[in-house]
Formats: structure tokens, C-alpha cells, sequence
């Protein structure tokens, strides 16, 4: 999306205030990134309708290009609209808190069930008992009964016969007998939303007093996000939302439909089939996914902070020249240091999740670049111009004057040698730094 918007913007002329005919043709390329994350069509309108209120007449700061400038408007409105700030589950009640879950079948309201309890049992320390008051899928109480014994968390025992709500009131009165903090309601969904399910859910509702009701809903929930999430609203009532299968493919645009028209927030996402697939909701990550970049925004927000524009520029004409000194890197990896090292630029950066995990891994972390950087400080001016002159002792001096072993001065001399054939390579392109902004 950035791409592209930039690509429109960029072509405006001049600077000062977004006009609105440059909004409007950017937010068509907005409507439609949002039309391929799942976003229903009545929330996109009432999005765009905001951001242009926004953007129209907004002053396009310094150092920012038009294109940059909108992604960051339609950027923080999204944030806004889907909730600054995550809520988490709320336990501030008398025990034993109920906790119900409501959705359509197959959206992982079981799963879901198991996940938070064991997440309350661990990590909260709670007492937790599960009940299933699933009595339309033969094995759906056997279901829970299972991930109950593989997570070690307590269920309701099962007795044949007894309808939802008897097995609801069941559940609030072993709870209480039990001295549990936390009773957690699995409900049976249907394929549909129905009268019978709304007429049951409400009964459950009424029966029981739930503390939290939770809608569980699929993340790849098309248009129907809007229906299926008024419809439980308004006739059993919701406290929040839990979105599942954010694992797959989809960008989760039913979290925006869904917030947007209940105004609940999004407590909790699924991230797996496993107990542990379970993760807080935030906003911001949301926010990139829909529009599908990783965090370019804050990345755009730290570099007019960190990068020094004229020694940018200055470097820039260097590497054009195929030169990448020892001192040139030193500049760049002082850069990266500003911009909160390696993992806080790999982790802005979409679709590097994974490699941050990696290099997480391989320990190349922050004090690397303090160790490199004292490195290049060891040497002298020429042997930083000329790289070639280093040979055994001159390394062993170095590695002496930076406290290191010689093993590190001929690592970092490696990387400096695919840098800049990578620079040369890159050809006559800005420069590190250049080319990472020059693809927003
Ligand atoms: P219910 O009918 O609403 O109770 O749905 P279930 O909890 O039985 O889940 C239906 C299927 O979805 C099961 O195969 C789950 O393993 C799977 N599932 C649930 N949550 C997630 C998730 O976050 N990610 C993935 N990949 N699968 C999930
Ligand atoms: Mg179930």
C-alpha cells in the first residue's frame, strides 16, 4: 500500500497543505487495501470518510513526503479505531468470575476456552473450571475434557441429559462449592446465526451473569464480520472480542469491522491450534497487518529523528563511487545504533518477524555494534581508508586496543568486504539507508 500511495503522491508537486484531490486519489488505494484485508464495506466507507476530515487541509511536515505523510494519517486512524491500547481480560469481580464464550460453530470457541484458562492458571496463578454446555455436537464436552487433562486445568464433570443452562448453573455452583476464581462457559455455536442460538445464549446469560462475554471469531470473517457481530451484541451482549486463526493468511480486517460496529474491543487473538497460541491484542501490529506493511510508520517516525540528512547525502555520493570505507561503516553501524540496533530495524520491517527471531538468536544484538565500533576506534585513519594494509599484527593490535579477540577484527573485516560488494552491487543507489527510505 505504501508503495503505491507514495507512488501517487509523490508525483505531487511542491509541498505545504494535502489538497482534496490528493486525499481522495490516495484514499482509493486505502479502500482498497482495506477491501482486501476483509474490512466490510460499510466500516471501510466510515474509515475513508475520517481520514479524508483528517488529511484534507493537513500540513505535510518537513522531511516527510506527501505519501508518507497520508500512510501516517490513515496509519493512526486505524490504530485509533481499532483501540489505542489493549484491553485485557477483565477478572475485577466477586468470585467466581464467569467468563462466557459465544460464536458460531467452528470458530474456536473451545480451543479458545482452554487457551485462556491455562493462560490464568500459569501465568495469573487463578483457579480455573472449565464447562462445556455444548450439547449439541456429540463430543463437543469430550473435547473440552480433553484439553482440560492436557493443560491441567479442572472441568465441569459431564452428566448425560442436562440441558445448557442447567449445565451453566452447574458450572456457577461447583465453581462456588470449589472456591475456583474463574468458571469458564464454552458454548455450542450453530453454522448460522439463528433465533434458537440467541434464544439460548441469552438464557445462558440470564442464568449465569457472566462477567466477560467473549465473541470468538474467525479472523478471516469476510462481510459478515458486521452482522455476525451485531447480532450477538445486541441480543446477548458482548464485552469483547477474540479473534482466531490470526496464524493464517488473513489480515484480519473483521477485527476493525467488528470493533467499529459494536465498539468492543478486541481482548485476545489466537495464533495456533496449540494452548499456547494465545496472544494480547495490539492495535498498532493489527493496524500493519490491514494495510499490509510491518511498522514503516514508527521506522519513518525514528529516522527523521535519528538520520543526519546531510551525512546521509555525503555518503550516498561515496558509495555511488563504489567507496565504502572502514569509516563509512562505522557510520552506518552508529546509525543503526541510533535506531535501536539491529533487532529494532529488522522488527520494522515487513515480513522479517521470522529473521529477528534469528538474529535474536545468533546474539546479534545491540552490543555487537558497540563491540564493531570499537573495533574501527582502534585503527588508525589510513588503515580505516584502506583496509587491505591489515595483516596479522597490525590485527592483534587492534583486537588488543578494543579488548577483543583477533577473531572478531577478521569478522567484522569480512562483513565490511560483503558490504561493499553488496554496495557495489546495489550500484549507483543511496546507500543503505537511502535504499531501505526509498522503498516508502
Ligand atoms: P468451536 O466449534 O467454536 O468450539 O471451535 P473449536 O475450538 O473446536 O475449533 C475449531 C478448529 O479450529 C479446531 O481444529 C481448532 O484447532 C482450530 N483453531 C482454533 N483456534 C485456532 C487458531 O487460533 N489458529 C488455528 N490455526 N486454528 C485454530
Ligand atoms: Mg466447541
Amino acid at each position: 500500500l505504501s508503495d503505491r500511495l507514495s507512488g501517487i503522491l509523490d508525483k505531487l508537486t511542491g509541498r505545504g497543505a494535502l489538497s482534496e484531490s490528493d486525499v481522495n486519489e490516495a484514499l482509493r488505494e486505502v479502500r482498497r487495501a482495506l477491501i482486501e484485508a476483509d474490512v466490510a464495506l460499510p466500516v471501510v466507507r466510515s474509515f475513508t470518510d475520517k481520514v479524508r476530515v483528517r488529511a484534507v487541509g493537513a500540513e505535510v511536515v518537513k522531511s516527510v513526503t506527501p505519501g508518507q505523510m497520508v500512510v501516517k494519517i490513515v496509519h493512526d486512524q486505524l490504530v485509533e479505531m481499532l483501540g489505542a491500547d489493549a484491553e485485557p481480560i477483565d477478572l475485577n469481580a466477586p468470585a467466581p468470575v464467569a467468563i462466557m464464550m459465544v460464536g458460531l460453530q467452528g470458530s474456536g470457541k473451545t480451543t479458545t476456552t482452554a487457551k485462556i484458562a491455562r493462560r490464568l492458571a500459569t501465568r495469573d496463578k487463578r483457579r480455573v473450571l472449565m464447562a462445556s454446555l455444548d450439547t449439541r455436537r456429540p463430543a463437543a464436552q469430550e473435547q473440552l475434557k480433553v484439553l482440560g487433562e492436557q493443560n491441567g486445568i479442572d472441568t465441569l464433570p459431564i452428566v448425560a441429559g442436562q440441558g445448557p443452562v442447567d449445565i451453566a448453573r452447574r458450572a456457577i455452583q461447583a465453581a462456588r462449592l470449589g472456591g475456583y476464581d474463574v468458571v469458564m462457559l464454552d458454548t455450542a455455536g450453530r453454522i448460522h446465526i439463528d433465533e434458537a442460538l440467541m434464544h439460548e445464549m441469552a438464557e445462558i446469560k440470564a442464568a449465569t451473569n457472566p462477567h466477560e462475554i467473549l465473541l470468538v471469531a474467525d479472523a478471516l470473517t469476510g462481510q459478515d464480520a458486521v452482522n455476525l457481530a451485531t447480532s450477538f451484541d445486541e441480543r446477548v451482549g458482548i464485552t469483547g472480542i477474540a479473534l482466531t486463526r490470526m496464524d493464517g493468511d488473513g489480515r484480519g480486517g473483521a477485527a476493525l469491522s467488528m470493533r467499529a460496529v459494536t465498539g468492543k474491543p478486541v481482548k485476545i487473538i489466537g495464533t495456533g491450534e496449540k494452548a499456547e497460541a494465545l496472544e494480547d491484542f495490539h492495535p498498532r501490529r493489527i493496524a500493519d497487518r490491514i494495510l499490509g506493511m510491518g511498522d514503516i510508520v514508527s521506522l519513518v517516525e525514528k529516522a527523521a529523528e535519528a538520520i543526519d540528512a546531510e551525512k546521509a547525502a555525503k555518503m550516498a555520493a561515496k558509495m555511488q563511487k563504489g567507496h565504502f570505507d572502514l569509516e563509512d561503516l562505522a557510520e552506518q553501524l552508529r546509525q543503526m545504533e541510533k535506531l535501536g540496533g539491529m533487532s529494532g530495524v529488522m522488527g520494522m520491517l515487513p515480513g522479517i518477524g521470522k529473521m529477528k527471531k534469528q538474529l535474536d538468536a545468533a546474539n546479534l544484538d545491540d552490543k555487537m555494534f558497540k563491540r564493531q565500533i570499537a573495533i574501527i576506534q582502534s585503527m588508525t585513519p589510513e588503515e580505516r581508508r584502506k583496509p587491505d594494509i591489515l595483516k596479522a599484527s597490525r590485527k592483534k593490535r587492534i583486537a588488543a586496543g578494543a579488548g577483543l579477540d583477533v577473531a572478531e577484527v577478521n569478522k567484522l573485516l569480512k562483513m565490511h568486504r560483503q558490504m561493499a560488494d553488496m554496495m557495489k552491487l546495489m550500484g549507483k543507489k543511496k546507500g543503505l539507508f537511502g535504499k531501505m527510505m526509498s522503498g516508502l
